[in-house]
């Protein structure tokens, strides 16, 4: 995780990028997760400490910009939005990188439409074999970018030792997003799987282990998210749980001991380990440090929050989640969806909604920020300079940080 990626200027930032690059140089070993502080007076920010671009969306940026470079002259595709940010996508889309499927799955261009000269680039959520295996048909498996983040071949791993060792593989994740469609399709290669998306399914799902109902009420209760291998009356005694990388970290805990303790009821203590593969969850990195800083950052105290990120990306939705238990929080894609002082565009629910009074004429003001991992950092330093300007405040004032903390000070002023 320590390598640095080569990222188009325009994602970086020189606000956050100070306040970033302060940190890591006062604590290298991420050990204070307490936010970052950005005081202008009449507001001050409180700053994640976790936040924005990860390993896995760096290294896919870096890998298809690079691609984009090595081939002038050919069609250059991906094959759904590369990561879960508009302007990203956006940017891509300019410079003639075209998408075939939306984010569902949708076909947008059919892969016969492809020609032995394209390049294709596999994005940071992974693919299903059947994709993989359809290019190789048409003879471009020479021509793939492989931007698959790390951490997410690492579920496809731990779902083939459940496989191998006779489990079934229970996946918790949205049955319609890339990454864990990608998974089920790896996963159903070794063995019996089946998604489920949060408790309410895990407890469905108990009622079958249980041997509780029948073959057709599994059939409607977990329709498209099972293998058609799976045979609940036999496949659902021994089970193993991995997750989507970006899902909440305490759902996730939930669930899986929610399983763990249904297996023990049924089968006995003695007999648990043979039931239930006890593994740890399959979150990522970047999923853990980003929600624990929001934690810390909302042990902090704010007025409101604001969570940035795109609209379709999980990890995003879970830190907005996360806030909203605590305060105000407003899910915004970028800056401009801050109308005014007054209004602001968000999304709530899954729909996208204009919201009145949601900056409180109050002195000084103290406004929660952190950003997804699919957001680049410039789009936080957007939505600061929105509000700095709204406001009348200037950003030219010199970065403040937590007592104590002078290095981000030096840096900032360099
Ligand atoms: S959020 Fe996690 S799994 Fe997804 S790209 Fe980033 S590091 Fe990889």
């Amino acid at each position: 995780m320590g390598r640095n990626f080569e990222i188009p200027d325009f994602f970086r930032s020189p606000v956050i990028g100070k306040i970033k690059a302060g940190r890591k140089a006062s604590d290298p070993r991420k050990k204070d997760i307490s936010p970052s502080i950005l005081d202008l007076g009449r507001v001050r920010f409180k700053i994640a400490r976790h936040f924005g671009f990860c390993f896995g969306v760096e290294n896919a940026i870096e890998i298809t910009y690079g691609a984009l470079k090595e081939n002038p002259g050919r069609r250059v595709f991906l094959l759904s939005e590369m990561i879960h940010n508009p302007h990203v996508n956006a940017d891509l889309k300019a410079r003639g990188v075209e998408f075939l499927q939306e984010t569902d799955g949708t076909v947008r261009i059919p892969i016969a439409d492809l020609r032995p000269t394209d390049i294709v680039i596999v994005p940071a959520f992974g693919t299903t074999f059947e994709m993989l295996k359809q290019l190789e048909e048409i003879g471009l498996e020479k021509r793939i970018y492989n931007a698959t983040c790390p951490f997410v071949e690492k579920v496809w791993n731990r779902s083939h030792e459940l496989g191998q060792k006779g489990y079934t593989i229970i996946i918790h994740g949205k049955h319609y997003h890339e990454e864990t469609r990608a998974t089920f399709s790896q996963a159903r290669l070794q063995a019996p799987a089946l998604i489920i998306r949060d408790m309410k399914e895990a407890q469905t799902l108990a009622h079958y282990i249980r041997g509780e109902g029948s073959p057709e009420e599994f059939a409607r209760d977990f329709l498209g998210k099972y293998s058609s291998d799976l045979d609940p009356e036999k496949h659902l005694q021994r089970i193993g749980v991995v997750n989507q990388t970006t899902m909440l970290a305490s759902d996730t805990r939930a669930i899986s001991k929610y399983l763990r303790d249904v297996m023990e009821s049924f089968y006995g203590r003695e007999n648990l380990r043979y039931h239930f593969a006890d593994t740890r969850d399959t979150l990522c990195y970047a999923t853990s440090e980003n929600q624990d800083a929001v934690k810390a950052l909302m042990e902090s105290r704010g007025d409101f929050a604001l969570v940035i990120g795109g609209y379709n990306s999980s990890n995003t939705s879970h830190l907005h989640k996360l806030m909203q238990s605590r305060l105000p929080a407003y899910y915004i894609k970028d800056a401009l969806e801050i109308l005014s002082l007054t209004e602001i565009r968000c999304l709530e629910a899954g729909q996208v909604v204009i919201r009145e009074g949601w900056f409180p004429d109050r002195h000084p003001l103290e406004i929660l920020i952190t950003a997804g991992a699919s957001s680049p950092d410039a789009l936080v330093d957007q939505v600061i300079r929105r509000i700095a300007d709204l406001c009348g405040l200037s950003l030219d004032l010199p970065l403040a940080e937590p007592e104590n903390r002078s290095s981000i000070r030096e840096q900032a002023s360099q």
